[in-house]
C-alpha cells in the first residue's frame, strides 16, 4: 500500500458526496471519512434550492448547518392564471456548501483537485497513483448521460446580478411560464437574494439537450429590461439535465455498478423524474448511510441499489407525466400541463415535488380534460421516448 488506510472513501465531492460526509460527521464522529474531489473547491458551480416541505426534521437539521437563503413562499405565473403559495423555499450555493463543508469536517477529511482514476470495493486510484485504502467505497461521482433511459431536457442558464437599486422582488418566482415559449415549455425563475441581488434563470423542458448560451443570456437580459431591473451580472451558471420518462433502469444501474461500490446521488438514480432536482433524495440517502455506516461496503453497496430501485418503482407517476409534457402536442403549449397542477391544492404540490404523491394525489393530478390533446397523450404514454445519451451542449 502506497497510500493513505480511512474508514469510508467518497469519490466526488457535488451534492450528494458532500451531504454523506456532513451526515457521517454529525452521527459518527469516530469514522474517518475522506473525500476525493475532481475540481478546486467542492459542489462546483451551482445553486440548489427546494421547498423546505422536501424534508423532514433530520434533513432540515442536516442543511440547516449551512448558510442558507429563506423564504416564507413562492409565487408562479402562467398566460392564463396566478398564484402566491406559502410553502417556504430555501437556496444554498455552492460556495456556501464549500465553505460549510470545510468548516465542519476535519481538514484531512477533503482532497480537492485530484481526480480518480478507479475504485474498487477496498479503495480509490488517484490518477496520480496513490492509493486509498478503505473499509467502505462510495462512488458519487455524478451523472454522465444516462443511453438506458428515455425522456427529454431540462436546459438552463441563470444570472445573479447586483442591481443598481432595490429590485423590490420580495419572494421567489418559481415558474414565470407567461413568456415567449420558445418552441418548449419555458419559463423564468427568479430569486431574490438580498435587496440588490438577483438570480434569473432562464429554463427549457426541450427535446434537445442543446444550450444556446448567447440565445438565453439575451433572454435573460431581456427579462430584466421588461422588469426595469439594471445590474451588473456577477457570475452565471447553466445546467442540461435529463427528465426521465422511461427506459431500463437495470441497465442504467449496471452501467454505474463497481461491485461492491456505493452508488449515490444522480449517478444512482437518486433524481426526481420530472424535475431533475435530486436534493431531498440527496439528504435521506446520506442520513440512511450515516445510519447504516457499520455495514461492511459491499453490504451497504446492495443496499444502497434496492433503495435506488424502489424510488424508481415508486417514481413511475412521474415519468408517466413527462411521457405527456413531452410526448403530447405542441411543444409551445406544454405550459398548459403546469398551469393546470396549480391550481390545485398546495399540500398536493408539496408532496408533488417531494416525490411522495399519494394514489388520490395521482388521480387529481391526472382526472378532468387533459390539458393537452387526448389522441396525443395517449400515444405519447405508450411511445418508448429517445434515449438519454447526452451529446454536446
Ligand atoms: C446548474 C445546476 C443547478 C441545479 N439546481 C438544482 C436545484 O436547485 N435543486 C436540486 O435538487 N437539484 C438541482 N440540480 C440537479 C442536481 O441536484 C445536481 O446536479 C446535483 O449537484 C447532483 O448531485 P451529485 O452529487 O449527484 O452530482 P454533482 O453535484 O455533479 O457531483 C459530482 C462531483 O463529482 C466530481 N467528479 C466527477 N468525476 C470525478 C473524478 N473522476 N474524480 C474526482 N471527482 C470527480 C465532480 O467534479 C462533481 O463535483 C441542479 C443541477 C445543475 C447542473
Amino acid at each position: 500500500m502506497n497510500g493513505r488506510t480511512t474508514d469510508i472513501a467518497i469519490a466526488g465531492g457535488g451534492l450528494a458526496g458532500g451531504l454523506i460526509a456532513l451526515a457521517l460527521r454529525r452521527a459518527r464522529p469516530d469514522l474517518r471519512v475522506l473525500v476525493v474531489e475532481g475540481g478546486a473547491t467542492l459542489g462546483g458551480n451551482h445553486r440548489w434550492s427546494w421547498f423546505a416541505s422536501d424534508l423532514g426534521p433530520e434533513g432540515t437539521q442536516l442543511l440547516d448547518y449551512f448558510r442558507l437563503t429563506r423564504w416564507d413562499g413562492y409565487g408562479v405565473r402562467f398566460p392564463e392564471y396566478e398564484r402566491r403559495l406559502a410553502t417556504p423555499y430555501r437556496s444554498l450555493s455552492s460556495a456556501d456548501f464549500d465553505a460549510g463543508l470545510r468548516r465542519l469536517l476535519p481538514e484531512d477529511a477533503i482532497r480537492c483537485d485530484e481526480r480518480v482514476a478507479s475504485l474498487d470495493a477496498r479503495g480509490i486510484d488517484l490518477a496520480g497513483g496513490e492509493r486509498i485504502e478503505a473499509r467502505a467505497v462510495m462512488d458519487c461521482r455524478g451523472a454522465e448521460g444516462a443511453p438506458a433511459l428515455t425522456g427529454g431536457w431540462q436546459v438552463f442558464m441563470g444570472r445573479r446580478l447586483r442591481t443598481t437599486s432595490p429590485h423590490g422582488v420580495e419572494a421567489p418566482m418559481i415558474m414565470d411560464a407567461a413568456v415567449n415559449q420558445h418552441g418548449a415549455y419555458r419559463f423564468v425563475y427568479v430569486l431574490p437574494l438580498g435587496a440588490d441581488e438577483l438570480f434569473v434563470e432562464d429554463t427549457y423542458y426541450a427535446d434537445s439537450p442543446m444550450l444556446d448560451r448567447s440565445a438565453l443570456s439575451t433572454r435573460i437580459d431581456r427579462y430584466c429590461a421588461a422588469h426595469g431591473w439594471e445590474g451588473e451580472p456577477l457570475d452565471h451558471e447553466t445546467g442540461v439535465l435529463p427528465v426521465i420518462t422511461g427506459g431500463d433502469f437495470a441497465a442504467f444501474q449496471a452501467a454505474h455498478r463497481t461491485p461492491g461500490v456505493v452508488v449515490a446521488g444522480a449517478r444512482g438514480g437518486f433524481v426526481h423524474p420530472l424535475t431533475s432536482y435530486t436534493l431531498p433524495f440527496a439528504v435521506a440517502t446520506a442520513l440512511a448511510i450515516a445510519r447504516d455506516a457499520d455495514l461492511p461496503g459491499v453490504v451497504l453497496a446492495e443496499t444502497m441499489e434496492e433503495r435506488a430501485r424502489d424510488h424508481w418503482r415508486l417514481t413511475a407517476f412521474y415519468r408517466r407525466l413527462g411521457r405527456m409534457l413531452f410526448g403530447a402536442g405542441n411543444p409551445e403549449e406544454r405550459y398548459k400541463v403546469f398551469e393546470r397542477f396549480y391550481r390545485l391544492p398546495a399540500p398536493l404540490i408539496e408532496r408533488f415535488y417531494a416525490a411522495r404523491s399519494t394514489r388520490l394525489d395521482r388521480a387529481r393530478v391526472l382526472c378532468g380534460k387533459p390539458p393537452v390533446p387526448v389522441m396525443g397523450a395517449v400515444r405519447a404514454l405508450t411511445s418508448p421516448g429517445a434515449s438519454l445519451s447526452m451529446r454536446a451542449a
